[in-house]
């Protein structure tokens, strides 16, 4: 007698899978067995209920003792294509992740709660009857006649197609359904999306003429449809690499096939999702982190269904199933959004080569400023390289000029230099850009008579002065009221240290008293959509923008002819070895913001170390140089992505207990290692930021030539990490990859 045993994987911190039985009157037979791998199934575990995925069945002659019995199965068949189980199983391996941990992050929060898949029905206009003879006599032109038109022309539509033909449709639409001119339905199928949608004239007539390279571009990508390949288009901002990616996606929906769009959190902007939904014949579908839980599952319920065509999203939209995936776009590919930097720490680049080269599809990834991997890739011929040369619309040249703000007056930290530069800017009726990567008032409160200054108690840093009262740890969010005096001598002469992005919205303001000028930083866009009503209230008049990196990529800035970078220098005392790299990557970005068709770009840079050597190399250059020299570098240092990374981080409130772990960690990692003679386990070392939130933070450092040589040992390691007994006590992870060493 033999007992099919179910393995389940449940979202557990835990690397093992765990064994249930059939429910009593499941059928036994081998080919229904096996139709429950990949269901979702409630078990019970302890004393709770849980939700699992059935990893596999297996037969067995004898059963524990204790084994418990699946409660309910969810799904009649697998959850998810075959292709996103195969890449899940794959990723768990390659970053050391438990199966259940990795579906956790992979499924929406509804799924991975054992909710059924949602009802995708949606309501379908039609012309009626009296809507079919009536239509030539409603008044040309009008709205009404626009909306039956488009109606008569796609035979029905939903929400989103009518929201594509008209922003404003819906009390067009409820006029018309008033006069029963149009009838609604609910469905799913969407049968008329697809080819027939290109027979939309003005659909067609909205699409720019591809210019010489981006035609180029294009070809490339097509020609590489149904092949797994890493495609890396270069081109500054401009230079027209969102229009590649709509012809790509209309080529690659003309193939019946879907596309997903990444993008990083703030460049998934209401702008560009429009320019997305008005530029393709298809719905654009959305997952993003300002989503409820029932429309991040729609979503994905689309995808799946296939119903969904186009999905465009941030990091975890990479998880989205893609039964017909014919093409992965990741835009900005360089940008450290794409990194889940807690809990399982994927990088939705290396993730989306993975569904690649299991779907056998190309991924395309834009950048003006490819990270070092992109471009090791391309060097190693593991990816190809497309580039946009010139610019879509014409530009004059960005001039950039490096202040030498040594020994200068520097009042609330602007140069008199930057602060000529912004007058005429606004003289010109122009926009000026102050750029500051810092939030708050000042980075530092300092006592002028002692030395003594705010510091947070829980971590190792400063504490940010914010407006005049209030002191905020930004690593822990710890809050507390500014002294009146110096704690440490009592002395009056505390002293706001450095210029943050509200001290120079301030200094400016009063400066410029006749212009608007707007902050746009974390604190001003607490709201959905805040960065574009921002904007939208500054429109085209002259005035000042003032902002952290939030305002370095998305929003179309035509009046912006002058940006002011007020301070770097931190990025190059940095440590870090990437630390180069996005300082390169993010001086890019904000110059690029400077000057449009009919201004000439002006980008002041204000620095204490003008004779740095990444600000000649770049400035003369440009960032293939930059990039070049640096690769150099890394591979003279021996450092990724020459080589691979892997990084324990391991942190506790006790410092016994963290030792503790450490030794034991240790030993493992060095037994395991001498059978891995090319990878080396470094020494541990306390973490850049050794406490934080009142814990102490101290990692341990592997190193291999490969990423092959790596996994070799981590393969070896298996569990191992997860049942020392004194993991159980502190906060660790294994973090595959790591973009910093913090
Ligand atoms: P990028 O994504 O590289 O920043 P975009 O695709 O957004 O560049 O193009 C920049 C601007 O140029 C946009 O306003 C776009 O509509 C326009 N544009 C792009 N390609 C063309 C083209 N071939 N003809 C005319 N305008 C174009
Ligand atoms: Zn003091
Ligand atoms: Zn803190």
């Amino acid at each position: 007698m033999t007992y099919p045993v179910f393995r389940v994987a449940l979202p557990l911190p835990l690397a093992q899978t765990f064994d249930y039985l059939a429910p009593v009157d499941t059928c036994l037979d081998p080919e229904s067995l096996q139709r429950w791998v990949g269901c979702r199934v409630q078990v019970p575990f302890g004393r709770q209920h849980k939700v699992g995925m059935v990893i596999e069945v297996v037969n067995h002659s004898e059963i524990k003792p204790g084994i418990k019995v699946i409660l309910q199965r969810i799904d009649t068949q697998a959850l998810l294509p075959i292709e996103l189980w195969q890449s899940i199983l794959w990723l768990a391996r390659y970053y050391q992740r438990p199966l259940g941990d990795v579906l956790a992050t992979a499924l929406p929060q509804r799924l991975r709660e054992g909710d059924a898949l949602p009802d995708l029905a949606v309501a379908w206009f039609r012309l009626s009857e009296a809507g079919v003879t009536q239509r030539p006599s409603l008044r040309a032109n009008s709205r009404p006649r626009r909306l039956a038109d488009f109606l008569a022309q796609c035979g029905r539509a939903d929400a989103d197609m009518l929201a594509a033909h008209d922003a404003a449709w819906r009390p067009t639409l409820r006029v018309l359904m008033q006069r029963n001119l149009v009838h609604s339905e609910r469905d799913t199928a969407r049968p008329e999306l697809g080819l027939q949608a290109y027979a939309d004239p003005a659909l067609l007539a909205r699409r720019s003429q591809l210019n010489p390279d981006q035609a180029d571009a294009l070809r490339f990508v097509v020609d590489c449809f149904d092949t797994f390949a890493g495609l890396i288009l270069e081109g500054v901002t401009g230079s027209g690499k969102t229009e590649v990616y709509l012809h790509a996606i209309d080529a690659c929906l003309q193939r019946g096939q879907q596309a997903l769009v990444l993008v990083p959190e703030i460049g998934l902007t209401p702008q560009t999702l429009r320019r997305f939904r008005h530029h393709l014949p298809v719905p654009v579908h959305v997952l993003h982190s300002g989503l409820n839980e029932t429309e991040r599952v729609r979503a994905w319920t689309a995808m799946a269904s296939g119903e969904g065509r186009v999905l465009i999203g941030t990091r975890s939209a990479i998880f989205a199933p893609l039964p017909q995936g014919g093409l992965i776009i990741l835009d900005e590919e360089h940008d450290t959004s794409y990194k889940q930097q807690e809990g399982w720490r994927y990088h939705a680049r290396d993730v989306a080569m993975v569904r690649a080269r299991n779907l056998k599809i190309p991924v395309l990834m834009g950048s003006a400023t490819p990270s070092l991997e992109a471009l090791q890739g391309v060097r190693s011929g593991r990816f190809s390289a497309i580039h946009l040369r010139q610019r879509a619309i014409a530009k004059h040249p960005t001039r950039v000029q490096v202040i030498d703000v040594r020994g200068m007056a520097l009042p609330n930290g602007l140069s008199l230099p930057a602060l000529q530069a912004i007058d005429q800017a606004l003289q010109r009726g122009e926009q000026a850009l102050v750029f500051r990567n810092r939030r708050g008032f000042a980075p530092v409160l300092l006592c002028h008579d002692c030395g003594w200054r705010g510091q947070c108690q829980r971590c190792d840093a400063a504490l940010t002065l914010h407006g005049s009262k209030k002191l905020i740890c930004h690593h822990c969010g710890h809050r507390e009221t500014a002294p009146p005096a110096c704690p440490s001598c009592g002395g009056l002469a505390l002293v706001p240290q450095g210029a943050g992005t509200e001290r120079l919205e301030l200094a400016l303001a009063e400066r410029f008293p006749d212009v608007p000028v707007v902050r746009i930083d974390r604190e001003t866009t607490q709201h959905r959509d805040a960065v574009e009503k921002h904007l939208a209230g500054l429109g085209n008049q002259a005035g000042i923008l003032v902002g952290t990196q939030m305002l370095a990529k998305g929003h179309d800035l035509p009046r912006l002819s002058l940006v002011v970078i007020v301070s770097i220098d931190e990025g190059l005392f940095s440590t870090d070895f990437r630390a180069a790299e996005r300082l390169a990557q993010l001086l890019i970005q904000v110059s690029g913001r400077a000057g449009r068709a009919c201004t000439q770009g002006d980008v002041l840079l204000q620095t204490h170390l003008p004779e740095h050597p990444l600000l000649p190399t770049l400035l003369k250059g440009g960032y293939r140089a930059f990039a070049e020299s640096e690769l150099q570098a890394r591979q003279a240092a021996g450092l990724p992505p020459f080589c691979a990374f892997a990084l324990l981080r391991h942190e506790s409130a006790e410092q016994a207990t963290l030792q503790r772990f450490e030794t034991d960690a240790l030993a493992l990692l060095r037994r395991h290692s001498a059978g891995h003679g090319s990878c080396r386990v470094h020494a541990p070392l306390p973490a850049p930021m050794a406490r934080r939130q009142g814990r102490w933070r101290r990692q341990i450092l592997l190193s291999a030539p490969s990423r092959a040589a790596l996994q070799g040992l981590l393969g070896s390691l298996g569990t191992a990490l997860y049942t020392l007994p004194s993991a159980r006590k502190v906060r660790w992870s294994l973090d595959i990859d790591p973009i910093d060493l913090y």
